[in-house]
């Protein structure tokens, strides 16, 4: 079936219209959160498109129709974009020659500087710290002699990330004494050839000054093209193995702190022009002091819980920011604490399923294999206090 583009050609350089149902929204990459975004899009009208290499991946299961092609296909990239009157992507690490493929041919309102500045740690921190934001304190990492500069600055205790495509832990290494650095050198030695070899100007490795946080928060913000900005109420998050396993709203933290994190993760919506979702994670340090750690500019594993907790789920408000219709009510309507289940906890949770209580809200990805460490979904836990919901997960032994 084809589905045409009602809006494409008269309106593909005006950022400012309002897009209305039923456009076609085209999605780059087809897992969870573009299932989720297709769910949410729906129920307002919006019809999708959806490219992703996996035929019958999770947002296929909800689009009009998938592209099957691999992500830096730039002829499908073009033809989602025919087919669509507007293109948003569910993954920060778009190539750039797609990203340009896709504005070229369809409206993609969240631009290609956004995923430029977020593709890279270095860029990213950079730009955050140029507007004034406060960020763990980095050096940029281009040989291996550039450690000891980074030691004198930033202290024997490091974080060392790749600036490039990490993610739940993967391209990271703590480093915890100048002895420590030689442990890792080899491995290093050959990203740096990788990167000199590829002629790139940046720094491949970043180092961060190991921060002994008290927690780490994240706030979700949205803005459209007129300008408007709302952030939902900051997430409490907890990591296992680096991946999240909680996120407790009400953040247990204070109120101040909680206005002041949703006032940082406006300025920088606002500072970078941004047009869509940002996710903003950050530290709490043990003195209350918050620095943004990492952004990521599209819908957030710690946001899922706005989709039972608030008056506006994080997907509805991403879909409203594209389109450009008002942005919706942000407010929280109950406590809550989302748990994700990962492979190694699907079979306990469907064993319950038929014994969950109400309160309990389920959300599973329809991912055909459940391997371990692999998101297959989430649920949200509504309550009166966040205390019950934790006790309650802690019970289910599904998590321990
Ligand atoms: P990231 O990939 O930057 O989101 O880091 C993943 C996780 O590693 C964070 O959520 C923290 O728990 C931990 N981490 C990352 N950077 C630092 C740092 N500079 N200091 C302390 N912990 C960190």
């Amino acid at each position: 079936m084809e589905v045409s583009p009602v809006l494409r050609d008269a309106k593909l350089n005006d950022v400012t219209s309002v897009i209305l149902p039923p456009a076609t929204i085209g999605i780059l990459g087809g897992g969870q959160l573009g299932r989720m975004m297709a769910l949410a899009g729906r129920a307002l009208g919006y019809r999708f498109m959806v490219l992703d290499p996996t035929p019958d991946c999770p947002t296929a299961h909800v689009a009009d129709k998938q592209v099957v092609a691999a992500f830096s296909d730039i002829e499908a990239a073009r033809r989602l974009a025919q087919m669509s009157d507007v293109v948003t992507y569910e993954f920060e690490n778009v190539d750039a020659e797609v990203a340009q493929a896709l504005e070229t041919f369809s409206r993609v309102p969240q631009g290609s500087t956004l995923l430029a500045t977020t593709q890279h740690r270095v860029r990213e921190k950079t730009s955050l710290s140029d507007a004034g934001i406060p960020v763990t304190p980095f050096v940029p990492i281009f040989s291996f002699a550039d450690f000891e500069n980074a030691m004198t600055t930033l202290g024997s205790k490091i974080v060392v990330k790749t600036s490039r495509g990490g993610y739940d832990g993967k391209g990271q290494w703590m480093v915890h004494s100048p002895a420590d650095l030689f442990k890792h050198r080899a491995e290093w030695e050959d990203i740096f050839a990788v990167n000199h070899a590829g002629g790139s100007s940046l720094a491949p490795l970043i180092a961060e000054q190991f921060i002994p946080f008290r927690g780490e928060l994240s706030v979700v913000v949205a803005r459209n093209a007129k300008g408007e900005v709302k952030a939902f109420p900051p997430a409490e998050n907890q990591h296992v193995n680096h991946i999240l396993h909680l996120s407790i709203v009400p953040a247990r933290f204070p109120e101040s702190l909680l206005h002041q994190a949703q006032v940082l993760a406006e300025q920088i919506a606002q500072a970078m022009e941004m047009v869509g979702l940002l996710a903003v994670e950050m530290f709490v340090t043990e003195d209350g002091q918050l620095f943004v750690n990492e952004l990521a500019p599209r819908p957030h594993n710690s946001g899922h819980y706005t989709m039972d907790a608030c008056v506006t789920s994080q997907f509805e408000q991403h879909i409203r920011a594209i389109c450009n219709l008002p942005l919706g009510d942000v407010s929280l309507l109950t406590p809550v604490v989302m748990v994700n289940v990962l492979g190694q906890h699907l079979e306990e949770v469907l064993a319950r399923m038929s014994t969950l209580p109400g309160h309990v809200k389920v959300h599973l990805y329809g991912k055909a294999e459940a391997r371990g460490d692999r998101k297959m979904g989430h649920l949200n836990v509504l309550c009166d206090h966040v205390d019950e919901a934790l006790n309650w997960i802690a019970k289910q032994g599904i998590w321990n």
